[in-house]
């Protein structure tokens, strides 16, 4: 006690620090504390010590901290007054509580973002639609066109940033297919060399036979598009040899990525590197970059770009690190799942012919809770030629169904609608009128995830739509129905 000498240490002590037990005998226990503040530390371990168990920090030989828990007792050992100290690691806990606070607050934030989000998507696509409608009356009137354009972009631009917002919130509807990595980065190579400019050089690199990865190609490109232009922003002080590369691996995840993911499950994946020679990031900046809103580039940057990324990796069922070093440069991984091939090489599906014909005359049931939207959404399809019977409420929807004496050919439902939902809504009318299609249209994705699975829905709209988008499904839709039946 009035020496803090060791006078005695089991074998879980030597191997925990790494010192011998001869080491340990030669030592004080002050030794321990990486601190510097030694009278401080006197008094607290070594005389109030015996109450309270206390955390505090201990270094070990080879000059690791670890977070241990102290609990010390008086006892006399050898004739001498004495503490038994008896110290638990609990390093690991802390990484653990550490990592779940990470991730809650992630969730609380992607609830917050996705719930903006959803409401302004509603009222944009009214914004954007009804000034799309209003410019085909405009022709000839330059200047109410101009001023009805700015409408336009200006709520294209919003649209745009509450997509970000729902692709991290991950509420948006992704379109995956079994997808080539390779081919995406190729296809996306001239866009990035123009957007980073000729001063970069821009590599890519694969190892031979990537594997296939289930992605939706135009998110895919999204996540490369964000990376590449945070890389160009982090070199644009490099004066001469600035770089990035994109590199292609198949790669296996085992039990020591989990520890840092515990949400990952051991497998075979496809891995996705992308290296800067930038500035690079310390470390209270790595720990917050794919927050939403956070950003260092103060009136230039939007703080959402790693947001997008980190929100599109994680709905894809997949994982993203970053390595940084200040004044180095930064690596970001991102790592797919690898899935079989697919049967047939990828159809190009969901791209339509311009020549389509968009109208038609058949007839429609619109539900749908928001009333802007509703009646935006029948004023195209009225446009177009079709009847169109509505309502508001999912639970007057089967009335509608039995006063209607003709045909419906098709149930236009938004999803997540106050009582009964629009997967449920479309099962019950089915019983009613078998001959109707479904198409369902939604800023989320929650619910038709939860019970189809990522991938399996197809008559799907994403809001916001446009006049073209809606058109162009519904037609569709239909059209696919009635190949089916002949
Ligand atoms: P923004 O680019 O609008 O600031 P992001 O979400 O794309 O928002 O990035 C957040 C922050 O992460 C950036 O402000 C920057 O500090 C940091 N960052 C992202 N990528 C890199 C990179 N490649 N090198 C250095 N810092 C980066
Ligand atoms: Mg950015």
């Amino acid at each position: 006690r009035q020496t803090g000498e060791f006078l005695e240490v089991n074998d879980a002590a030597v191997n925990k620090y790494g010192y011998s037990r001869e080491q340990f005998l030669k030592m004080k226990v002050l030794e321990l504390h990486p601190d510097e503040r030694l009278d401080d530390l006197v008094e607290n371990a070594l005389v109030v010590a015996g109450i309270q168990p206390r955390e505090i920090c201990h270094s070990t030989k080879d000059g690791r901290q670890i977070e241990v828990r102290v609990m010390a007792q008086s006892i006399d050992f050898a004739g001498r007054q004495a503490e038994m100290m008896i110290i638990e690691d609990i390093s690991e806990r802390r990484r653990l509580e550490e990592q779940l606070r990470q991730s809650q607050k992630m969730e609380a934030v992607g609830t917050l973002a996705g719930g903006i989000a959803h409401d302004f998507n509603n009222l944009l696509t009214v914004i954007s639609g009804y000034s799309q409608v209003i410019l085909e009356r405009t022709l000839g009137d330059e200047q109410l066109t101009r001023e009805v354009q700015q409408i336009e972009s200006a709520s294209n631009r919003a649209i745009s940033l509450i997509r970000q917002l729902l692709a991290y919130s991950r509420r948006q509807m992704l379109q995956p297919q079994v997808l080539n990595l390779e081919q995406v980065v190729a296809g996306v190579e001239k866009l990035l060399h123009r957007l980073i400019g000729e001063h970069i050089e821009l590599v890519t690199r694969s190892t031979a036979g990537i594997g296939w990865v289930k992605a939706d190609p135009g998110q895919m490109e999204q996540v490369l598009v964000n990376l590449a232009v945070n890389a160009r922003d982090a070199m644009e002080n490099i004066r001469g040899g600035a770089r990035l590369v994109f590199e292609l691996q198949n790669i296996h995840l085992g039990e020591d990525f989990k520890r840092d993911h515990p949400d990952a499950r051991p497998g075979e994946y496809v891995m996705l590197a992308v290296t800067d020679n930038g500035c690079g990031m310390n470390a209270e900046t790595q720990a917050h970059i794919f927050e939403p809103f956070f950003t260092t580039k103060s009136g230039r940057g939007t703080g959402l770009g790693l947001a997008t990324v980190y929100g599109i990796v994680k709905q894809s069922g997949g994982h993203i690190t970053v390595n940084s070093l200040e004044g180095r440069g930064t690596t970001f991984r991102i790592f797919l799942p690898r899935v079989e091939a697919p049967m047939h090489a990828s159809s190009k599906s969901g791209v339509h012919d311009a020549s389509m014909l968009l109208s038609g005359n058949e007839t429609l049931l619109l539900v749908e809770d928001d009333d802007g939207l509703r009646a935006l959404a029948r004023k195209i399809l009225v446009r177009q030629g079709y009847t169109v019977l509505e309502t508001a409420r999912s639970s007057q929807a089967e009335q509608v169904c039995r006063d209607h004496d003709g045909v419906i050919h098709l149930l236009l439902t938004d999803v997540v609608m106050p009582g009964v939902g629009g997967k449920e809504l479309s099962e019950k009318l089915s019983l009613l009128r078998p001959e109707m299609q479904t198409l369902f249209i939604s800023g989320y994705n929650d619910d038709l995830v939860s019970r189809h699975g990522v991938g399996e829905v197809t008559n799907f709209l994403q809001k916001p739509f446009t006049p073209g988008s809606l058109s162009q499904k519904v037609r569709q839709v239909l059209d696919q129905a009635t190949a089916r039946q002949s």
